[in-house]
């Protein structure tokens, strides 16, 4: 019986203990040794594109959440791309900081309890500090007592050119956005 095994990676050759089973290939074990293959995960969780997923699976998983406890169904078309897009973004909508590259969060401008969905037009380039002073806070009020007039009409005007609206309509959406009253108020 074989007991040993050549890690594609490092070239060793060690006890096949010392390898993950491969559940993609069931009865096989993956070419890479543990060491390596964790060395692999964690170079991964930290490149862009891991970064990516990870956030992307996030949203996705929220929005379960939410679906779950409000019994209501939220709009999800997001994707790998619009998460990667916004996190390529540089500057923080809100108070216009550079934000250090791999460090940019995902601001749900409408959170999923006033209406708000999981796509690419609900979502905005924030810093963690921002995003976490927002919190479920209305974005207009939000950006009243944070943000100067000139980041309001910013935020405003990229959100209407998301959704293919006008600069008034956006501005009414934000005002009165569809609140899920009877929940949000239990
Ligand atoms: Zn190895
Ligand atoms: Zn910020």
């Amino acid at each position: 019986m074989n007991q040993t095994k050549q890690c594609t990676k490092c070239n060793e050759v060690k006890r096949v203990s010392e390898f993950n089973k491969d559940h993609r290939n069931k009865g096989s074990l993956r070419s890479y040794c543990r060491s390596c293959q964790a060395n692999y995960n964690r170079q991964y969780t930290m490149s862009n594109i891991g970064k990516a997923h990870k956030a992307l699976s996030k949203a996705k998983y929220n929005r379960k959440l939410a679906e779950k406890k409000y019994g209501i169904s939220i709009k999800d078309t997001l994707k790998i791309y619009d998460i990667a897009f916004i996190q390529a973004e540089r500057e923080c909508i809100y108070c216009e900081q550079d934000v250090p590259r791999g460090q940019m969060t995902i601001d749900h401008v409408l959170t999923f309890a006033q209406g708000g969905t999981n796509e690419f037009s609900n979502l905005l380039p924030a810093c963690n500090t921002c995003n976490k002073r927002k919190g479920s806070k209305p974005v207009l009020e939000f950006l009243k007592e944070s943000c100067d007039e000139h980041v309001t009409k910013q935020v405003v005007f990229r959100l209407a050119l998301r959704q293919r609206i006008n600069y008034e309509e956006m501005l009414l959406k934000l005002q009165a956005p569809e609140q899920l009253q009877e929940i949000v108020s239990q």
